[in-house]
């Protein structure tokens, strides 16, 4: 059963359904189990997920690395743990939500899935589209940079471009997949969700975090970290349920600008504008889905600027580790929480480190290049 976020409507399980008539996201109830042994999250804890996973399908997505943070832990007094999804096989954490999500379009009949995109869920959705033998749709704005196009043509897939922001195209995209057959697997469907409890799953079997910081567009991701540690409290594998910490641009917070004005929904964010792309979601479909968790855990909202942003994408170089900048948001974050004090001093901080940098080489500065000689 698929029950609705806000209102509780239920919805069976054998339609594609994905929002509740009320507008909002819907999810499946919370999972119980015990963690069994596996190589892979999705055999250790598959009693967590709601259908049996084709591993030989597997790109080997999820059991990425969790780092402590050497350089920024002794700097900013805390113990920080860096959860490195840049080593997904599409370079970022989406592979472990499209991976379920994909299960979830062959488990109701489709042979066509689709997106809607500017950059690491275009990637990820072709690229499995591509290893399941589906058709591939992904549905970009159409101000979107040539250079994002080649890898997606490489996986097969289909590219349409329409006009209107990310915010726009997801509804457009439910209606554009209802009348062609289309399982749109976007940013918060419920079984893409469920795929990102995996991350929870893994932290939890490393350290017991006080804290997770996790940079918000959609509130996809946020609401599957959440729900991942509620099935672990659930289950009696944690005692308590870590601080969960909304990270968002300062120049497209609108779920952070709900939090902080107390409304119950958000708004639209009008002329969005930051150098953290992955994370410029102007009208977030999980944005209220967000404020409620938020609000009933006590959860805190954080924004940065860009400057901040750049510094913190810089610090993270300095522990080996290349992020894009929406990434380096909870760094800049975590700075900010423990000068007000927010965060106390020797926290164990978990901060999820969404996405390489390496799809966005054109934001890094060119280094100084010294000419030598090389002679004896
Ligand atoms: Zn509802």
């Amino acid at each position: 059963m698929l029950k609705c976020t806000r209102c509780g409507r239920e919805y069976p399980l054998d339609e594609p359904y994905q929002r509740c008539e009320c507008g909002e996201p819907l999810e499946l109830e919370l999972f119980k189990g015990l963690p069994g042994i596996g190589r892979r999250v999705w055999e250790r804890f598959s009693q967590f997920f709601p259908f049996e996973l084709d591993l030989e399908l597997s790109l080997g997505e999820g059991d990425t690395p969790l780092t402590k943070a050497k350089h920024l832990s002794k700097e900013l007094g805390v113990r920080l743990y860096l959860k490195n999804e840049t080593l997904n096989p599409t370079w970022s954490f989406k592979d472990r939500g499209t991976f379920v999500g994909i299960h979830r379009a062959l488990e109701l009949g489709f042979k066509r899935i689709g997106t809607v995109s500017t950059g690491n869920m275009a990637a990820s959705v072709a690229a499995y589209g591509a290893r399941f033998g589906f058709e591939t749709f992904i549905l970009l704005p159409s101000n979107i940079a040539e250079e994002k196009l080649k890898a997606l043509a490489l996986y097969g897939a289909k590219i349409i471009k329409v006009r209107g922001d990310y915010g726009e195209l997801y509804y457009k995209s439910l209606e554009f997949g209802r009348d062609r057959g289309i399982y749109f697997i976007n940013s918060d469907d419920p079984f893409r969700v469920e795929g990102y409890k995996s991350i929870s799953f893994e932290i939890i079997e490393d350290v017991t975090p006080d804290y997770v910081l996790i940079p918000t567009s959609s509130g996809g991701l946020f609401r599957g970290i959440v729900k991942g540690f509620l099935e672990l409290k659930e289950s009696e594998l944690i005692e308590e349920l870590p601080k969960f910490v909304v990270i968002q641009a300062e120049g497209c917070s609108p779920i952070c600008s709900a939090f902080y004005e107390e409304r119950q929904k958000i708004e639209r964010f009008e002329n969005p504008h930051t150098i953290a792309h992955a994370i410029e979601n102007p009208y977030p479909p999980s944005g209220n889905a967000v404020l409620r968790l938020l609000r009933k855990l006590e959860g805190l909202c954080v924004s940065v600027d860009d400057k901040e942003i750049l510094s913190a994408q810089r610090a993270l170089g300095e522990e080996g580790i290349f992020v894009q900048p929406a990434s380096a948001t909870s760094i800049a974050a975590l700075k900010k929480l423990r000068e007000n004090g927010t965060v106390e001093k020797g926290a164990k901080v978990v901060s999820i480190l969404t996405g390489s940098g390496i799809k966005t080489l054109h934001q890094v500065k060119a280094p100084n290049v010294e000419d030598g000689e090389l002679s004896e």
